[in-house]
C-alpha cells in the first residue's frame, strides 16, 4: 500500500510530494497558504503594473502560449477581456491535436479576435524523440514538454515581443515552486532545464539519436531554449497569470464556457462526467497517464480528485470510487501509440518495467478503458509508415 496524504489522497510516488508529522502533504499545505495568506490584491495591482510596461510599445503586447486546453485559453480570455491587450497567440502542435480541440481553437480565435502562429515540428524527428524520451525517461513527451516552452520564447525573440504570459503557476500541482516563498515564478531557462526537460537537452538529444536516425541538426532548433544573452536584452518577463490571480479552475472552465462556447471532451481512463475538461489536447493523453499509472500506481483521476479534496468540493468516498473505476485502464490509443514507434506492447512494457517507482509494483494486465467517441478519427500509420525509419548504417570495408 502506498502511502497517503490525509487531505488530497496524493501517494508518496508523486513528484516532490513530502508529507508533515500530521501526514498532510506539502501541496496541500501550499493551498492553504494560497488561500489564506497571499495577498491577491497586491498581486493584481503588480499584474497591473507589469502589463502597463509594456503595453502598447511593442508591435504585440504580449505572447500568450497556447494549447487550446482549459488555462491557456481562459488565460487569453483573461487578458483581452479584462485589460484588452493585443496578443500574440502562439501554437505548438505536437502531432495529436484532436477535432474537438481544434474546433474550440478556431472558434476562440475568432470569438476574441486574436493573431496566431502554429507551429508543427518535423514528424518523423518527432516519432524518433518520443521512442529515446520513453526508453531513458519512462515518458515519451519530450518533444512537447521542451517544444511548448521553447518555441513561443524564440517567437518572441523573432517579433521583438518581451511580455509572455503562461496560464497555471506549477505552485499549484509540484512543490519545484512554493507560494510561500511569496516570490512570482519565471517561465525561464532554469525552469526549463530544472524541471521541463526531463534532464535532457536538445544538444544531449541529438547526441543520443544520431547513431541510428538521420536528421539535419536544425530540426532540434524549436526544441532548445534561446540564448539567455538574447532574451535578456529583449528585456523579457516570462510569468504565469496564476501567479497574480488565484487559480481556480472549475470556476475558469464555466467562464470560457460561457464566454467563448469552450467545450470540453472525453479523454480516455477519466470520468467525462465528473471531468469533462481535463487534458482535451492529446490523442495520446491516455497513455500518458497509463505510464504514470503503472510508474507511480496513481493517474490524472487521482490528481483531479486531489485537487477537489483539497478544495472540499468531493467526498473522500465519491473520490475513491472514481479512482477504482477508472484509474488504471488500459487506454486504446496504446495500439496506435505502438504503431508509431513500431514497437510490440511488451517491448513498451519492459521500457516502462525499468522507470518503476518503488513501492509501486505495476500491473500490466489491466482491461481496456472506454473508447472516446472521436477515436475513428485519430491518425493511424500503415504498413511501411509505422515505425521509425532508421539510418542505413554503412558497412566497414574489410
Ligand atoms: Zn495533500
Amino acid at each position: 500500500m502506498l502511502k497517503k496524504c490525509k487531505i488530497c489522497n496524493l501517494p508518496e510516488t508523486y513528484e516532490t510530494i513530502e508529507f508533515d508529522s500530521m501526514g498532510i502533504c506539502n501541496i496541500c499545505r501550499q493551498k492553504e497558504f494560497k488561500d489564506g495568506e497571499i495577498d491577491w490584491l497586491h498581486r493584481k495591482s503588480q499584474l497591473d503594473d507589469l502589463i502597463e510596461q509594456y503595453r502598447g510599445k511593442f508591435s504585440y503586447d504580449c505572447i500568450v502560449p497556447f494549447s487550446g486546453g482549459k488555462d491557456s485559453t481562459f488565460t487569453l480570455q483573461y487578458l483581452i477581456k479584462e485589460y484588452k491587450l493585443k496578443p500574440l497567440v502562439v501554437q505548438f502542435n505536437h502531432g495529436f491535436m484532436r477535432k474537438g480541440l481544434i474546433e474550440n481553437n478556431q472558434r476562440t480565435f475568432r470569438k476574441l479576435g486574436v493573431d496566431v502562429i502554429s507551429f508543427t515540428p518535423n514528424w518523423k524527428l518527432i516519432k524518433r524523440l518520443m521512442l529515446e524520451s520513453l526508453v531513458r525517461k519512462g515518458d515519451f513527451c519530450w518533444h512537447c514538454h521542451t517544444g511548448i516552452y521553447s518555441y513561443p520564447m524564440h517567437v518572441a525573440l523573432q517579433n521583438q515581443v518581451p511580455l509572455i504570459f503562461w496560464g497555471e503557476p506549477s505552485s499549484e500541482y509540484t512543490a519545484y515552486y512554493d507560494y510561500r516563498d511569496d516570490k512570482i515564478e519565471e517561465v525561464d531557462e532554469d525552469k526549463f532545464n530544472r524541471s521541463t526537460n526531463l534532464g535532457i537537452t536538445a544538444e544531449d538529444m541529438a547526441g543520443m539519436i544520431s547513431k541510428d536516425f538521420d536528421f539535419d541538426p536544425r530540426d532540434l532548433a524549436p526544441f532548445m531554449y534561446p540564448p539567455l544573452r538574447n532574451l535578456k536584452k529583449l528585456g523579457y518577463r516570462s510569468v504565469c497569470l496564476g501567479s497574480y490571480i488565484p487559480w481556480d479552475v472549475k470556476k475558469q472552465v464555466s467562464i470560457i464556457q460561457q464566454e467563448l462556447g469552450w467545450k470540453g471532451d472525453e479523454v480516455e481512463g477519466m470520468p467525462w462526467n465528473e471531468y469533462p475538461y481535463e487534458k482535451i489536447e492529446c490523442h495520446l493523453q491516455g497513455v500518458r497517464d497509463y505510464i504514470k499509472y503503472l510508474k507511480r500506481g496513481y493517474g490524472r483521476v487521482t490528481q483531479m480528485t486531489a485537487l477537489d479534496l483539497r478544495n472540499q468540493r468531493i467526498t473522500h468516498q465519491k473520490a475513491q470510487e472514481l479512482i477504482d473505476e477508472y484509474e488504471g485502464k488500459k487506454p486504446h490509443s496504446l495500439t496506435i501509440f505502438l504503431e508509431y514507434l513500431g514497437i510490440t506492447e511488451s517491448e513498451f512494457n519492459s521500457i516502462i518495467e525499468k522507470t518503476v517507482v518503488p513501492p509501486n509494483i505495476p500491473n500490466f494486465n489491466a482491461e481496456y478503458s472506454a473508447k472516446t467517441s472521436d477515436f475513428a478519427d485519430w491518425y493511424r500509420e500503415s504498413g511501411g509508415d509505422q515505425g521509425i525509419q532508421r539510418k542505413l548504417i554503412p558497412i566497414k570495408p574489410v
